[in-house]
């Protein structure tokens, strides 16, 4: 049995660690840095540097790296080793303060959306003390921002920082109004549910589509899906058991606090829960568990795919990304609370939620927007491309009790001390099982359920903390001025959840009357990446991110030109892998299966001369038939792909790529998965998808 607590962020240099190997000045500044986000002194991080280097050696570590999170959306880092040559020809291990806090990679390889034009190219990283540092292999890992000479984000932590600032800000000033002065701090928590699929090596080896891209380009229904409903919940493969203790051993060794572990819907699909911590960690965490699920994999013959749609007609996986708003002495804002005077302030930052989701329904869509996560909004297996939310039953009721200016419940009806007289305790919802609400309150906490498996998390969040400080900011600019506050936030809260009640959904998401009547509410329906990002620009979401200090304009553009980029990219791998799986893997495994079923025949004639071979001729036909269609559309999709490239700017590059390219994709593999299961068995160009769900 291991020792999980001796295990537990052994692989970490938490503030544990940092207590125990500091001296006692040094610690009590970083913890100021830590805790209030002070300047960390060079002085301090010198010795804070020698310490973790200590500590790194100690734990096998030879190398440093900055660990940055580039717009790829993926993790980098470049690695140096501790060793300092001496005149004598030895070396001895250094590790400065300097290096800790400042790295220096050439940033002009990294998307950056036309930052590069204006700015300088090179960037350097910054060492963001609030996540931990972690030892990965060799390598002592500190988590670091990255930002351009000029100050210019390019990376995916530093706008979340910022926009944890810019919510802290505004939090606090709320709570000021109900006389909370010796709250210091507010941050946003998070836990992610991470889904994923686990499939053979060596058949996933066989598929170029699964190698290049991340999921199956071609394939025919299996016989038995997921209709049985079999998998969810369903006892555990001795093989993915094994995968899991590993997986789950080597999260904890770096102090991911990895929890609850399951099956998911789809065969071969299972997902992993975390205890939910502060957002910038969450984020890290979770590129982290991404890495750490592939490489575990790898070691147990396994491979994982964190491909929003790896398999047509199965369910997709997403990140049901839970968040909420504490204090620093461990409220958390979002629940109801047993006082009617919590429960007011509880109210206005529910609202301040409903305002900001309301007005921003295109900036949350946008963050969660990718070309894999096209393929499962809205299929019947995750949210709709439209945003709304839900509120569970008894939080419903009160909403709606305002909303109409009636009573909530006449008989619990107190009057409260600051006058919001329509609120008595909420009870707490425990029957939130609605899976098709894109944001979801929960109980205590939102849970946004349209992010994709392979996305960083950074993105919705920092739109999420972003919106909502934005509503904050507002809330609190008008109450700040009241004459009479109980007046004016019973005034506020009824007028806005008036304004806003459009965006409530409590009944079915996937039901396509919520659609009609979506629309009929006037609510968004962003179908596709290129129909979201084309509202990123818009005045209101400058105006929003800039006001906030999340993002300048200039980094907003580069984010429109790397989200398309990103976007097309993606499409153009994925159409080259399609044709040149046709033209050398199915094709020629026609090819063969024709030749060997035509020998057939004519070695049956030979020995019965009067064979009809009907049933050969027939199949044969039909294969032929289906052979110059596949062909002919092979040819062209590729004409099609090759007018999108052309089309010119980003936005008519993708968009292109939704109207002209994608459906010649689809007839291209309806026409392949019509061939599949024709030919035989041992004429299979791939593995098929019985083979990769069921053959664990
Ligand atoms: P579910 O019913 O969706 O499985 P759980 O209660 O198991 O819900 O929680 C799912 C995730 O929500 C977990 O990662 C959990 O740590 C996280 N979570 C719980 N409370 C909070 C909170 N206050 N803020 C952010 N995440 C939270
Ligand atoms: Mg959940």
């Amino acid at each position: 049995m291991t020792n999980v607590p001796e295990l537990f962020g052994s692989k970490v240099f938490n503030q544990k660690a940092m207590k125990d190997r500091l001296p006692k000045e040094t610690f009590k500044a970083l913890k100021k840095t830590l805790d209030d986000g002070a300047p960390l002194q060079l002085d301090v991080a010198n010795v804070v540097a020698h310490a973790m280097k200590e500590w790194a050696i100690e734990n096998g570590a030879t190398h440093f790296a900055h660990w940055f999170q580039p717009l790829t959306g993926v993790t980098a880092e470049k690695h140096d080793s501790f060793i300092n040559p001496q005149e004598d020809g030895t070396v001895i291990m250094t590790f400065s303060g300097k290096e800790l806090v400042k790295g220096e990679p050439d940033a002009s390889s990294f998307p950056s959306g036309g930052h590069r034009a204006t700015f300088e190219a090179r960037g350097y990283t910054v060492w963001d003390p609030t996540s931990y540092p972690f030892i990965k292999e060799h390598t002592l890992c500190i988590p670091t921002a990255f930002c351009s000479y000029t100050g210019e984000a390019l990376d995916k932590k530093t706008p979340l920082l910022r926009s944890m600032e810019a919510i802290n800000e505004q939090a606090l000033r709320v709570l000021r109004l109900f006389g909370k002065t010796n709250v210091t701090h507010v941050s946003t928590t998070v836990g992610s549910e991470q889904e994923y699929f686990i499939v053979d090596h060596d058949l996933w080896a066989q598929r170029k589509d699964l190698r290049m891209t991340g999921r199956t380009l071609f394939g025919a229904k299996p016989s038995k899906g997921q209709e049985m409903d079999d998998q969810y919940f369903a006892a555990l493969n001795p093989r993915i058991v094994k995968y899991m203790e590993d997986l789950n051993e080597t999260l904890w060794k770096y102090g991911i606090p990895s929890k609850t572990e399951h099956n998911e819907v789809a065969p071969a699909q299972h997902e992993m829960a975390p205890i939910f911590s502060t957002t910038n960690l969450a984020v890290d965490q979770n590129q982290l568990t991404m890495e750490v699920m592939k490489k575990v994999a790898k070691r147990h013959g396994l491979e994982c795919l964190l491909h929003e749609k790896p398999f047509a007609g199965m369910n997709g996986s997403g990140k049901h990304n839970n968040w909420s708003i504490s204090t620093n002495d461990g409220e958390n804002l979002l629940e109801p609370g047993k006082t009617p005077e919590s429960n007011a302030q509880f109210l206005l930052f529910l609202t301040a939620i409903l305002k900001a989701v309301d007005e921003n329904q295109d900036l949350l869509r946008i963050s969660v927007a990718s070309a894999g996560n096209d393929h499962r909004l809205g299929a019947n297996e995750a949210p709709p491309a439209i945003i709304s939310v839900y509120l569970g039953d008894e939080l419903y009721k009160v909403l709606d009790a305002i909303y109409a200016d009636k009573p909530y419940d006449s008989n619990k009806l107190e009057k409260m001390a600051i006058g919001v007289d329509v609120l008595p305790p909420i009870p707490k919802d425990s029957t939130d099982r609605n899976r098709t609400s894109p944001f979801a309150f929960t109980g205590n906490k939102f849970e946004f359920r349209s992010c994709g498996s392979a996305l960083s998390i950074a993105g919705p969040n920092t739109a999420l903390n972003s919106i909502v400080a934005y509503s904050l900011k507002e809330f609190a600019d008008e109450l700040e001025k009241a004459s009479d506050f109980e007046s004016a936030l019973n005034a506020l809260i009824s007028r806005e959840v008036k304004a806003h009640w459009r965006i409530v959904f409590n009944g079915n998401g996937y039901d396509d009357a919520w659609k009609a009547e979506a629309h009929r509410r006037g609510l968004l329906e962003l179908k596709t990446t290129p129909d979201a990002v084309a509202h990123y620009l818009d005045e209101k979401n400058v105006r929003l991110y800039t006001e906030m200090g999340v993002y300048t304009k200039e980094e907003m553009e580069a984010h429109y030109e790397t989200k398309l980029e990103k976007y097309a990219q993606v499409l153009n791998i994925e159409v080259q892998v399609m044709l040149e799986m046709v033209s050398k893997d199915i094709l020629p495994a026609c090819y063969k299966y024709i030749s060997a079923v035509s020998k057939t025949v004519a070695d049956l004639k030979a020995v019965v001369p009067g064979a009809k071979a009907q049933a050969e001729i027939a199949l044969l036909t039909k294969l032929d038939g289906l052979v110059d269609s596949l062909a002919a559309k092979a040819e062209e999709l590729c004409s099609k792909h090759l007018a999108a490239k052309a089309c010119g700017d980003v936005m008519a590059v993708a968009r292109a790529y939704v109207d002209s390219v994608i459906p010649v994709m689809a007839e291209t593999r309806a026409l392949a998965d019509e061939i599949e299961p024709l030919l035989g068995d041992e004429f299979k160009p791939f593995p098929c998808y019985e083979d990769l769900v069921f053959r664990v």
